[in-house]
């Protein structure tokens, strides 16, 4: 199956055939899998899908047992950027009444299915429509890599318990007060980000993609990668030779302090930079873009923070 968006987008197949062998991959998250009793057919739990395991978990914390919720891409070992959606995920938005969605071209298929499925009726929580971000900056390109920018993902949460409420007023206070729990938590995560900027505010660091950039110029941190290699990366385009020995420099020169690599997007010249990461003895620090298995997204953030804590304090 070939992809016809940009590979920076993720694209749009249609595997009607393959729907029945998809159908275990593609859904996470627990109450999920007796996908057809959803609010429609009288569980009472709200249908809820979400274009990545990331967003899907928000949604589950905020939500409780009284939401039920699927998740489309949530495969560690896989580049969400490439990501073929199928049939299965389809006919689950075909039948969600919350959808939670990245946008800003991140998962653009989602309003594409969503609006073949015939689903009109769905609340659509979009978090680059809810960051209050330009969306489409003047220079450089927009960030589409919200789940690593606390504040907005602050904003979300309360959207998502406005809209959980709005389908069930009998739960508002329910998720309310999940939001709340949940928001004091985020703001633990905003105060460990603020404690990493007042000891290493102006510290160089390099990166492979641009997916943990809020988080890194939330700790204060510069970022010394020439813009034309992380977005080669992300776009999965080839580095101009030059470019990439701007990028393998920096590890030798001492202009860095810490290499944060997408480990979801790798290929000879992300191997390059590590490569030149580990000679040079400069820290490196993996994230990825959706969930690592068996992790929540509160434990994966905190768990970032703490290993670029423990890498710039080397
Ligand atoms: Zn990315």
């Amino acid at each position: 199956m070939r992809s016809f968006r940009t590979p920076t987008r993720l694209a749009l197949v249609v595997a009607t055939a393959l729907a029945a062998v998809t159908l275990a991959g593609c859904s996470s998250g627990s109450p999920a899998a007796d996908g057809a009793s959803t609010a429609a057919s009288g569980s009472g739990q709200i249908a809820v899908v979400a274009s990545t395991d990331v967003w899907g978990d928000i949604a589950a914390q905020v939500g409780g047992d009284l939401v039920s919720v699927t998740s489309i891409i949530d495969d560690p070992s896989k580049d969400p950027h490439e990501y073929e959606a199928d049939a299965q995920n389809q006919l689950a938005l075909s039948k969600a009444a919350v959808v939670v969605e990245n946008g800003g071209g991140y998962d653009d298929f989602v309003d594409t299915m969503l609006s073949s499925s015939k689903n009109a009726g769905a609340t659509i929580v979009n978090a680059a429509t809810v960051s209050g971000y330009d969306l489409a900056p003047t220079t450089g390109a927009f960030n589409e890599h919200l789940w690593y920018d606390f504040p907005t993902v602050k904003k979300v949460v309360d959207q998502l318990a406005t809209s959980f409420a709005a389908i069930d007023p009998a739960g508002a206070a329910t998720f309310t007060a999940n939001a709340s729990t949940y928001t004091t938590k985020l703001d633990a995560l905003v105060a460990s980000e603020a404690e990493l900027k007042s000891s290493f505010q102006g510290t160089g660091a390099a990166i492979t993609e641009p997916v943990p950039l809020y988080l890194m110029d939330a700790a204060g941190l510069v970022d010394e990668t020439p813009a034309e290699f992380s977005e080669a990366i992300e776009g999965g385009t080839d580095v101009a030779p030059d470019v990439l020995a701007q990028t393998l420099a920096l590890f030798s020169a001492g202009q860095v302090k810490v290499l944060v690599y997408n480990e979801q997007t790798s290929g000879p010249q992300t191997d390059a930079v590590l490569e030149a990461a580990r000679a040079g003895n400069v820290p490196v620090v993996p994230v990825t873009e959706t969930l690592p298995t068996g992790t929540s997204y509160l434990d994966w953030m905190s768990g970032n923070l703490a290993a670029l804590k423990s890498a710039l304090s080397q």
